[in-house]
């Protein structure tokens, strides 16, 4: 009989697993993915809604053409995974499987920051990046911040992206004079895992006189004012807002998290319960939140789970990643970084350029036609 693979989730990290499961076993694969959505979005198409440049409907990649041998999609809302008997119930049904992967991604703690939801804006989401395309072009003077509420959060250098496109943005209307950018952080740096990257950020906010505060949590909003950690409170007319970040609902209910996060063993990516796997933002990694690393611990999940069904060798998971910096003028940075492999952490940086335009285009249409077929 064919061993049963079900993947909890679509995201960087169900679809690069699927895709290589499928391409490893063809028809033999037996392997269903379920997720609640339609269409998947890459993250950092969020910033392109939010300052008007697309919509949802443009970036977003219909599930409906996510069509591979052996594998079925399923849009249901997982509501239990019973990771002891790997079984998992949706709103559609009740799936049993030999191997399980969960893939959920984080989901947002609003409410984790009294105010944000009443007095500010994030721009993680769909729903609220969304909702600021109609937002930004009212906007005409006065204080912005953007302000990261919880750490880890998704994509180590995106609310630095947000603050270097903000300032391109003002500047293209002709108010950039009226209005004073702050970052708020909660890092050491604005990229920690690579020097380069972080000096070169931390250069452009001085040229562009975007205001860095760093070591700093945002905890509370108040009408026209946000509270950090240390008690300062900063002046706004515009809150641009990371929420804090945790795993679904669903994850948690499932007793499957201790202190937050899902554990599990880094070079393996297997949870406690064997044959139970936990890839992507919701596992305990410690490495960034980003896509490229769930992608990377997608392959090693995926040969984990070839060599069970079939004796070939599973690689350890060798934590590699790209951090991809858009600079909001046409330019795009990139480091690439391997934080498992070796010794210690190795990071690769290629400055902002016209070029790094280019590595990202091709990242983008690589997965929209290894996923997607487009
Ligand atoms: C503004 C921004 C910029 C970013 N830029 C980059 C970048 O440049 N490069 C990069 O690599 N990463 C970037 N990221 C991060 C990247 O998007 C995430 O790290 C990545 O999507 C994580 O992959 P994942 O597979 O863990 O989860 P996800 O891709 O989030 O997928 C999780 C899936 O689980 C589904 N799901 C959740 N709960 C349920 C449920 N109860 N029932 C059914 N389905 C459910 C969701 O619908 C979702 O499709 C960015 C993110 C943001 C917000």
């Amino acid at each position: 009989m064919k061993s049963r693979v079900l993947i909890l989730g679509a995201g960087f990290g169900g679809m690069e697993l699927a895709t290589l499961l499928s391409q490893a076993l063809g028809e033999d694969a037996n392997v269903t993915v379920i997720d609640k959505r339609d269409s998947f979005v890459f993250g950092y198409s969020r910033i392109d809604v939010m300052f008007g440049k697309t919509t949802l409907d443009e970036v977003g990649m219909p599930y409906a053409s996510f069509v591979k041998p052996g594998i079925t999609l399923v849009r249901e809302t997982i509501t239990s995974i019973d990771a002891t008997a790997k079984r998992v119930t949706t709103d559609g049904g009740i799936y049993e499987a030999d191997f399980l992967v969960i893939a959920l991604g984080a989901d947002y703690d609003m409410a984790a920051t009294p105010g944000l939801a009443e007095h500010g804006n994030e721009f993680y989401s769909d729903a609220g990046a969304d909702r600021l395309r109609d937002v930004l072009p009212e906007f005409s003077s006065g204080p912005l911040i953007v302000g990261i509420c919880g750490f880890p959060y998704k994509c180590p250098p995106g609310p630095s992206e947000c603050a270097l496109t903000l300032h391109h943005y003002l500047t293209e209307r002709g108010i950039r004079e009226d209005c004073d950018i702050t970052f708020v952080s909660p890092l050491s740096s604005p990229m920690p895992a690579s020097a380069e990257m972080a000096q070169a950020l931390m250069d452009s906010f001085e040229e562009f006189g975007i205001r860095l505060l760093r070591q700093r949590t945002v905890v509370r909003l108040e009408p026209g004012v946000a509270v950090l950690d240390d008690g300062t409170e900063l002046p706004f007319a515009l809150f641009l807002g990371v929420p804090k970040h945790q795993p679904p609902q669903v994850v948690f209910d499932s007793g499957l998290t201790e202190d937050g996060w899902v554990p599990i063993d880094l070079p393996t990516l297997e949870t406690s319960f064997p044959g139970v796997y936990a890839i992507g933002d919701m596992a305990a990694t410690g490495l960034p939140k980003s896509g490229t690393f769930a992608e990377s611990a997608a392959r090693s999940v995926s040969t984990s789970i070839l060599a069970r069904i079939a004796g070939n060798k599973a690689e350890r998971n060798t934590g590699t990643g790209t951090c991809i910096v858009e600079y909001g003028d046409g330019r795009v940075s990139y480091a690439q970084l391997d934080f498992l492999t070796g010794p210690k952490l190795e990071a690769i940086y290629h400055p902002p350029s016209i070029a790094g335009k280019n590595f990202k285009q091709a990242f983008d249409d690589t997965r929209r036609a290894r996923w997607f077929g487009q």
